[in-house]
C-alpha cells in the first residue's frame, strides 16, 4: 500500500458498514486521518477504533449535526481534504411507484439526497478556506440505467446526487475542489447474500446482467474512492465514475 493519502484528513459518512467501512480501512492504510460518521454509534465507534480515527455520531439529514461533523474534523486534525458522502438507505417500503407512499419517498430523499447537499455544503466551506479538496458523493449505477425491479425514490435520489455533483464540480473547479459522483454496481453485502439464500431466482435475475458474472466487493469500491480522493486523480472532476463490473455498458453478457 502506498502513502498516497498521508497528511490528508477525511470525513466518511456511513463509515460503520459496507462501502463506508471498507473505505475507512483503505484511507487509513494509505495514510489518511479518518473521521468516521454514522447514525449507528456501535458500528461507527468500532470503525473508528479499527482505523485509529475518531467517531462522530451524526444523522446526515440534520443540518446542525452535519455542520458540527465537518467542524470537528477541522478542530481535531487541523483541516479537511476529503469528504466521502456515502451514507444511504434503500428500505423495502421504497418499491414501485404504484405502492410507494409519500412518507417512504420523502425519507429516502432526505437520507440519500438532502444529506449530500448538506455534507457538500459544509465540506466546501472548509475546503475553500483550505485551498481545495476532493469530494466523492455516492450515487449508484441505477442513476444511469432503469430497473424493472423498481425502488423509485432511491433511483430518483441517486440521479439527483449525480446531477448535483457535476454542478458542484464545475462551480468550484477553479478553487481546487474536485467533486465526483461514484456509481457502484451491485455490491456483495449481507443484504444481497440474504437475497441469494432466500430467493436464488431473484438474485440470478440481477446477476445475469453483469458482464463479469459476479457482484462487486466493498473493497473494490473503496479502491476507486481512494483513487478519486488522492492526487493521482488531480485532473479528474465532474465524472460519473462507474465501478460496476461493466453492467451499465452491457447489452448481452457472456454465457
Ligand atoms: P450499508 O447499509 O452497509 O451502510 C450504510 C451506513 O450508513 C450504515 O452504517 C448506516 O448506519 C449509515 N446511515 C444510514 N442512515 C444514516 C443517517 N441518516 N445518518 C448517518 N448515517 C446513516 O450500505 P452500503 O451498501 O455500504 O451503501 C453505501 C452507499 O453506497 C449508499 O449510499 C448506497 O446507496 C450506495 N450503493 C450501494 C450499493 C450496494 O450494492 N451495496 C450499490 C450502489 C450504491
Amino acid at each position: 500500500m502506498t502513502d498516497r493519502l498521508a497528511g490528508k484528513v477525511a470525513v466518511i459518512t456511513g463509515a460503520g458498514s459496507g462501502i463506508g467501512l471498507a473505505t475507512a480501512v483503505r484511507f487509513a492504510a494509505e495514510g489518511a486521518k479518518v473521521v468516521c460518521a454514522d447514525i449507528d454509534a456501535v458500528a461507527g465507534k468500532a470503525a473508528a477504533e479499527q482505523v485509529g480515527g475518531t467517531f462522530v455520531l451524526v444523522d446526515v439529514t440534520d443540518e446542525e449535526q452535519v455542520k458540527a461533523l465537518f467542524q470537528s474534523a477541522v478542530d481535531t486534525y487541523g483541516g479537511l481534504h476529503i469528504a466521502f458522502n456515502n451514507a444511504g438507505i434503500s428500505p423495502p417500503e421504497d418499491d414501485s411507484i404504484l405502492t410507494t407512499g409519500l412518507e417512504a419517498w420523502r425519507r429516502v430523499q432526505e437520507v440519500n439526497l438532502t444529506s449530500v447537499y448538506l455534507c457538500s455544503k459544509y465540506a466546501i466551506e472548509h475546503m475553500r478556506a483550505g485551498g481545495g479538496g476532493s469530494i466523492i458523493n455516492t450515487a449508484s449505477f441505477v442513476a444511469v440505467m432503469g430497473s424493472a425491479t423498481s425502488q423509485i425514490s432511491y433511483t430518483a435520489s441517486k440521479g439527483g446526487v449525480l446531477a448535483m455533483s457535476r454542478e458542484l464540480a464545475v462551480e468550484f473547479a477553479r478553487e481546487g475542489i474536485r467533486v465526483n459522483a461514484l456509481c457502484p454496481g451491485p455490491v456483495n453485502t449481507p443484504l444481497l447474500q440474504e437475497l441469494f439464500a432466500k430467493d436464488p431466482e431473484r438474485a440470478a435475475r440481477r446477476l445475469v446482467h453483469i458482464p463479469m458474472g459476479r457482484f462487486g466487493e466493498a473493497s473494490e469500491i473503496a479502491a476507486a474512492v481512494a483513487f478519486l480522493a488522492s492526487d493521482d486523480a488531480s485532473f479528474v472532476t465532474a465524472t460519473t465514475f462507474m465501478v460496476d463490473g461493466g453492467i451499465s455498458s452491457a447489452y448481452t453478457t457472456p454465457l
